[in-house]
């Protein structure tokens, strides 16, 4: 039995006419982020920390966003296909740890919501997930509502 540690580290651009999902939950924002799949980022950023943990490559090597079946795909779905990857490798989760760094909106009032969100895909008590969030006081292009970024690092136990 041994530890194993990941990180994981993605940012999407910000823009109109596009729904905002966030940890897999649908956020009321005049703002969505651009992407091949509803990009989500962060279950993007925990996807990747998880692949990183088992050293199984990145999402982008998994899910190729030149591929039509990924369009506008959920990325529950596609954390969901990471934690049975992470299984099938002998690897079980231990804990979650992510931040969203963002000016709007506020995560204050989802945040609950999305930790609870992200237990269900990851399949594992609350209690091991965390979601925190960061506003970039305004400078660089999260700052200016450009962007959305999120880090995560995740914890695997492998058989
Ligand atoms: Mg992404």
């Amino acid at each position: 039995m041994e530890y194993r540690t990941g990180l994981g580290y993605d940012i999407h651009r910000l823009v109109k006419g596009r729904p905002l999902f966030l940890g897999g939950v649908k956020l009321p924002h005049p703002k969505g982020l651009l992407g091949h799949s509803d990009a989500d980022v962060l279950l993007h950023a925990v996807c990747d920390a998880l692949l990183g943990a088992l050293g199984l490559g990145d999402i982008g090597e998994h899910f190729p966003d030149t591929e039509l079946r990924f369009k506008d795909i959920s990325s529950a779905e596609l954390l969901k296909k990471v934690v049975s990857l992470v299984k099938k490798n002998k690897g079980a989760i231990v804990s979650v740890d992510a931040v969203v760094v963002l000016q709007e909106p506020k995560l204050l009032l989802f945040k609950k919501q999305i930790r609870r969100r992200l237990s269900g895909i990851l399949k594992v008590d609350e209690s091991r997930v965390s979601v925190k969030a960061k506003t970039n006081e305004g400078l660089g292009e999260t700052g200016k509502e450009k962007a959305i970024a999120s880090y995560a690092v995740a914890t695997v136990k492998k058989r």
